[in-house]
């Protein structure tokens, strides 16, 4: 991302500058979270990178190659899942296949995520009869299943359990170790950034700019209590509380 805005102007002319300029380089093969407050700006980041919003200004590259629009390349996962209620899992998962007219072929693919995520059994349920953390499982197929080289997941696990929570987050980390794909991850949740992901990107408040990006080598630890961990945890807070000050 390099030097990326967003203004939003509204019907009655209200300008709102959600993103003033981020730069940030994500590793290929890397898992970075952006952490900041409510409505800072990080699911615009987001939307920009996915090619689902313009930029004002500023471009995100992908290999090099600007983004002007959504691709397969990029998958995303966003809150809620937004599952196709009326296709059941298997359709849902197939999706993208069947879009770009690729499925005949990938059928073993679809399968094998059905049976990867868990989710045998269920393949012709319907949305409306999952529980939470299955309809994230399904989505999170439905993006894997297209291969992309960038995931980008907003707040994927904020509506689940704290036990489901902590299930998924491992679902995740082993996804993203055995696919070798580059994830994005928004959260909320400065603990859940630092079990998760390598790199830690802490965003200022409104209009959204990267603070500091941070290295975290206590990956897949919970020790929530070592003093490595607190320290982490007390870095990125005061990192969070600086971004405020600006
Ligand atoms: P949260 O963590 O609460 O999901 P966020 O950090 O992801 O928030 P965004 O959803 O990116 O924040 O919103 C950033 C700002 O941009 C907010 O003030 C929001 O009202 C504004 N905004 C977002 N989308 C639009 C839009 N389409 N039109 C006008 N303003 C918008």
């Amino acid at each position: 991302m390099r030097g990326l805005t967003k203004e939003f102007v509204r019907d009655d002319g209200e300008r709102t500058l959600a993103v003033g300029g981020v730069d940030l380089e994500v590793p290929a093969g890397g898992f970075v979270s952006l952490v900041g407050r409510s409505g800072c700006g990080k699911t615009t980041v987001l939307r920009m990178v996915a090619g689902l919003e313009r930029p004002t200004s500023g471009s995100v590259l992908v290999d090099d190659v600007p983004v002007v629009g959504p691709t397969p390349d990029c998958g995303f996962v966003f809150q809620g899942s937004e599952l196709y209620e009326w296709l059941t899992v298997q359709q849902n998962i197939a999706f993208g296949l069947k879009a770009r007219g690729v499925y005949k072929g990938h059928e073993d693919e679809v399968r094998s995520y059905i049976e990867r995520m868990g989710l045998t059994g269920f393949e012709n349920a319907l949305p409306l009869h999952l529980s939470g953390g299955m309809a994230q499982r399904v989505a999170l197929a439905r993006a894997l299943v297209n291969h992309p080289k960038v995931l980008l997941l907003d707040e994927p696990l904020g509506a689940l359990d704290s036990f489901t929570r902590r299930a998924m987050q491992d679902e995740l980390i082993g996804l993203w170790e055995s696919e070798h794909v580059t994830m994005i991850m928004v959260t909320h949740d400065v603990d859940e950034a630092i079990h998760m992901s390598s790199q830690i990107a802490v965003m200022s408040p409104r209009p959204c700019e990267v603070v500091e990006v941070v290295d975290n080598p206590l990956r897949k630890t919970y020790e929530g209590d070592s003093p490595e961990f607190i320290e982490m945890r007390r870095h990125i807070r005061s990192l969070l509380e600086e971004g405020e000050s600006r």
